[in-house]
């Protein structure tokens, strides 16, 4: 039996299936939920969770606002975002599932269950905040990136920035005396 914040008791929810169940939790995110590129910042994340009992099986209703940090694809600035993980899931029995694939209902094998005691929803969310994140990370949707010539992110440099005529390996000094010159205007 699995045991993290995320395994939540349900037998008391299964004996009384007329009485919706309002939670709010704390869930410990745990490191596989990040990707190559992106981690999250809290540990901790309090989660607003409703459990109702329908026909032996359990509908949970998750929103878990996460806070993500990643590095620009573009820009390569570090910068950090939310993003709400909102889970809608039905668990059903085991026995159901077993049932279904006794008829031929090869899906029924990834079905979420619960076992009558628990319900685990971190392996469900894990999936939705998995696939929340951007495959291509943006500090901003507008973002520009680098300059080609200097490596500056053009976010910090002037509107009209160029390199016209000037050889490549002076633009960085150049661009620095130009800076000077404008902070004394
Ligand atoms: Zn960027
Ligand atoms: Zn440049």
């Amino acid at each position: 039996m699995p045991n993290s914040s995320f395994v939540l008791p349900v037998t008391e929810l299964l004996r009384n299936p007329q009485v919706p169940q309002y939670r709010e939790c704390v869930f410990e995110i745990p490191e596989s939920w990040e990707t190559e590129y992106a981690s999250y910042l809290a540990e901790s994340v309090g989660a607003d969770v409703s459990l109702t009992a329908s026909d032996g099986g359990i509908l949970a209703s998750v929103s878990l606002p996460l806070q993500w940090t990643a590095q620009c694809s573009r820009c390569a600035t570090d910068f950090v975002d939310t993003l709400e993980v909102s889970l809608n899931e039905y668990y059903t029995t085991e026995a159901k599932v077993v049932n279904a694939l006794s008829e031929g209902d090869e899906e029924a094998s990834e079905w979420p269950t619960h076992d009558g005691f628990q319900i685990d929803l971190e392996p469900r969310l894990r999936e939705e905040a998995i696939l929340a994140l951007p495959l291509l990370p943006l500090c901003d949707s507008d973002c520009e990136g680098l300059c080609p010539d200097c490596g500056f992110p053009y976010e910090e440099l002037e509107a009209d920035h160029s390199h016209e005529e000037i050889d490549p390996r002076f633009a960085k000094l150049q661009m620095l005396f130009k800076g000077n010159k404008d902070g004394q205007e």
